[in-house]
């Protein structure tokens, strides 16, 4: 495999910066397979040799893996002139110039979205090939009826003529007062802004979207909005 800097490698692991690695290296703080280094510029190869910063291993890790829940007026990109951003809710220690979101949420929408820095993953999580379950909880204007519920199972036809893939829609509570109901949508396709569209070709409105799971993702009510954690491993595993 490609070697990696031992700077870098220090810089990317979180345990210095570039010029505080390049002190630790010179006061012969860092140790590579049981000698002491010499040279920031020495290559390293992950996967065989030990790192040690004053005596304590230093293991690379390649991917990160966050589940992020994103709350609402924040765009799903990782640039934006205007809007803040998915990345700029990252803190300093867990942000890297290599996450990137895995698809998108609508900048009103909230909920459930994976960021990493495994482009191979993401790029296939996202290919129209890979079903991905994902569930929205959703709250729609006015009141959806069984024959909507029905439509949906049997794959909706949007005004433009796309077929969407049969679907499962359930259908929650009804708020009077408000003229609202709640539903719950299972997807395993994501056509731009697709819930929308599906709820706009029964003649009502999304209020309010959430995405409550992206596959083996599920949101937990610790994950407030705005917030993200690391992914266990089995979460990891669980997305390959
Ligand atoms: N469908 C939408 O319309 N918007 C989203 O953000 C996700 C799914």
């Amino acid at each position: 495999s490609k070697g990696i800097r031992l700077d870098k490698y220090l810089k990317e692991m979180r345990v210095a910066t570039r010029s505080e690695a390049h002190m630790l290296i010179r006061d012969g703080h860092v140790e590579v397979n049981g000698n002491v280094a010499k040279q920031a510029r020495q290559s390293i190869d992950p996967n065989h040799d030990t790192v040690l910063v004053g005596g304590q291993r230093v293991v690379y890790q390649r991917y990160f893996y966050f589940l992020l829940n994103k709350p609402v007026a924040v765009v799903t990109a990782t640039t934006d002139k205007a809007a803040q951003t998915v990345m700029d809710l990252f803190n300093k220690a867990d942000y890297r110039d290599d996450l990137f979101p895995v698809g998108r949420l609508d900048k009103d929408t909230t909920g459930a979205l994976l960021i990493t820095n495994n482009g191979e993953l993401g790029h296939r999580l996202t290919n129209p090939k890979h079903h991905v379950t994902k569930v929205y909880q959703a709250i729609v204007t006015g009141t959806l009826t069984e024959d909507d519920v029905a439509q949906v199972a049997a794959g909706v036809m949007l005004k433009d003529g796309t077929v969407l893939k049969p679907a499962d829609m359930k259908l929650g509570a009804y708020d009077s007062v408000l003229d609202q109901t709640t539903i719950q949508l299972t997807l395993t396709e994501g056509k731009y802004h697709q819930v929308k569209r599906m709820i706009g070709s029964f003649g009502q409105r999304v209020v309010r979207l959430e995405r409550l799971s992206f596959g083996p993702l599920k949101l937990s009510t610790g994950l407030l909005p705005g917030h993200y954690r690391a992914l266990s491993e089995d979460e990891v595993n669980a997305l390959k």
